[in-house]
């Protein structure tokens, strides 16, 4: 249970409070699901006095504060109709209300519609604090202690437990010149995906193709100079994803489904 709320003023003094190694202290975004799922004692620091709540178009990019509400980002004019698509798939409006876009990542399971289309668009987060990525972890980081590391969404996803201890994402960045699409299969179409396909494509050519439904994050099924392939990378990438809301046989072949479906689009 919460046992102290701390309320900053200063990314500095947040991340004092999330350095101590005791009592253990998290980050609170919307607040959604540290209630319900956290049993040991935990003190709490809330992000919301730190300047976090904007949405910035610089360029190509989209860059949104780590406390930007999920329904601020569904009103947002500058995202895209897919990306709207899978946020309202990811939630009711009572929790797009309270859910933060850096807490819904942090939360991801493999059946989040937002992680899925957020790992197509191969958004990039700006991290502060804690233990920096190792250079063997992680592609490519771009450390600066004063403005925090850049970690890509599939790494942050792939090392959560390592990257985030002591840490905080302020920032969320996402190319707008990309198109973006987004199919799925579930038993409502209220319900959480079955399985869901998320595809970008770069004006270069460059397609990114994800999968959701499965697992413990969204899955990287290609990331390629052209969207050749990318339908049998889908089927591939899927032919083991069975458990007990679907078959692998399923999964993977309503995954080449999806992302056709995703590429006509
Ligand atoms: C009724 C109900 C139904 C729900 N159903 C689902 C569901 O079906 N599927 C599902 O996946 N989730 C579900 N949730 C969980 C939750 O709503 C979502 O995961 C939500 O999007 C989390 O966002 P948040 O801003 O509230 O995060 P929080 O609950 O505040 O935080 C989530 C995690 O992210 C960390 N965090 C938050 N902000 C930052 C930051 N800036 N930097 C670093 N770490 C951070 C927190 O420490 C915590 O570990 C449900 C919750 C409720 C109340």
């Amino acid at each position: 249970m919460i046992t102290a709320y701390h309320r900053p003023e200063s990314l500095e003094e947040a991340l004092r409070l999330l350095a101590r190694p005791v009592p253990e202290t998290i980050p609170l975004g919307g607040g959604t699901s540290l209630a319900r799922v956290k049993s040991d004692d935990f003190e709490v620091v809330d992000l919301q006095a730190l300047g976090l709540g904007q949405i910035t178009v610089r360029g190509n990019f989209l860059e949104m504060g780590a406390m930007v509400r999920l329904q601020t980002l569904v009103e947002s004019e500058a995202i895209s109709d897919a990306l709207r698509r899978a946020i309202r798939h990811e939630a009711p409006l009572n929790l797009r209300n309270m859910a933060t876009v850096a807490g819904t990542l942090v939360a991801a399971d493999g059946r989040s519609p937002f992680a899925a289309v957020m790992l197509a668009l191969d958004a990039q987060l700006t991290l502060v604090g804690g233990q920096p990525p190792a250079l063997s972890d992680v592609a490519e980081p771009a450390l600066n202690s004063a403005e925090g590391s850049a970690v890509s969404l599939g790494e942050l996803l792939l090392l959560r437990e390592d990257l985030l201890p002591g840490a905080l994402i302020t920032h969320i960045t996402i190319p707008l010149n990309v198109s973006l699409a987004y199919e799925y299969i579930a038993r409502t179409p209220a319900d959480l995906p079955i399985v869901c396909a998320a595809v970008a494509g770069w004006p270069s050519g460059r397609t990114r193709v994800v999968l959701g439904g499965y697992g413990a994050s969204p899955l990287l099924a290609m990331d390629g100079p052209t969207p050749d392939g990318a339908q049998i990378a889908a089927r591939d990438a899927y032919s083991e994803a069975g458990d007990e809301i679907a078959s692998a046989g399923y999964r993977s072949e309503m995954a080449a489904v999806l992302v056709r479906r995703c590429l006509e689009r």
